[in-house]
């Protein structure tokens, strides 16, 4: 019996630079193509309302899923555990996987010893598409109805202010003294200045309130078009074209921006329906 030879390290490492480029390739592309926002508001959704293993994923790896046109893929052993089996000739999304190394170190202070987990590094991990899968059938994935979110700003401690319209501006976020000012009527305008003031707010939680204008606009607009998508308002510009404002026109740039931000952009709509649901709860207990 022939047995099936092991793969070189380069050869490794060349499958690994293969799937990186891959992954990297469409996020840029669906940023580039505008589709991103909905994308965003998919993934956002899946995590609040699913059981599935991916609502778990990170925003970059749940992109690279809903780009291969599903809500659901797992790990072949995963599938199995659910009573699935992957079909013959399927093929794989590689998703991103940090490499981790768990270390005992002694703290100084009370002498015990604790374990710490770090990065070493990226691998990839093969999952298949639920579509590509044939078994026990699934329990039905039934997406929740989303709060409103005029009450967020509230409970955030901002105030929301309509003033006339005044030049370029639709709005604006003063984190000094808290306010929203809307010059617009438009969801988005609400949106993306809601956006600031969550942004604000996981930052200053942080302390690390020192981001620049860039990083906080690219932030706050995407947040609001994966908004407008997962509220059903327009939302007319195209995304990539609004970023490349703030990179003097360098589109390339500007999706290099937000997938870096792209963790801190996840933060601010989670904190955003949170909010929104707690405050809905309130309310429904109060009424
Ligand atoms: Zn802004």
């Amino acid at each position: 019996m022939a047995r099936t030879p092991r793969k070189s390290v380069a050869q490794q490492e060349a499958t690994r630079k293969q799937r990186a480029e891959h992954a990297l390739q469409t996020f840029l592309d669906m940023l580039a193509s505008g589709e991103f926002p909905q994308v965003a508001a998919q993934a956002t959704i899946l995590s609040r309302a699913s059981d599935a293993p991916s609502a778990r994923w990170s925003m970059g790896n749940q992109t690279l899923m809903i780009a291969s046109g599903t809500m659901d893929a797992r790990g072949y052993r995963q599938w199995q555990a659910v009573g699935r089996q992957v079909k013959k000739g399927a093929k794989a999304i590689y998703i991103t996987r940090p490499n981790t190394r768990t270390l005992t170190e002694k703290d100084e202070k009370t002498g015990e010893e604790v374990k710490k987990t770090f990065i070493t590094g990226f691998g990839f991990t093969p999952v298949f598409r639920v579509e590509d899968t044939e078994g026990e059938p699934l329990p039905e994935y039934d997406p929740p109805t989303l709060p409103p979110l005029v009450d967020v700003a509230n409970v955030l401690g901002v105030s929301v202010k309509y003033a006339p319209p005044a030049g370029m501006w639709r709005g604006y976020y003063r984190d000094d003294t808290a306010e929203i000012v809307l010059c617009s009527h438009d969801e988005r305008t609400f949106f993306h200045e809601l956006a600031h003031a969550a942004h604000y707010r996981l930052s200053e939680n942080a302390a690390t309130n020192n981001s620049c204008k860039v990083r906080k606009e690219i932030i706050a607009e995407t947040a609001a078009a994966a908004l407008c998508r997962l509220y059903g308002y327009e939302y007319g510009k195209v995304h990539a074209d609004y970023l490349a404002y703030f990179t003097d026109g360098d589109t390339q740039k500007a999706l290099r921006e937000v997938m870096r931000y792209i963790g801190e952009v996840r933060a601010v709509l989670d904190l955003l329906l949170s909010t929104a649901e707690r405050t809905q709860q309130t309310k429904g207990e109060a009424a």
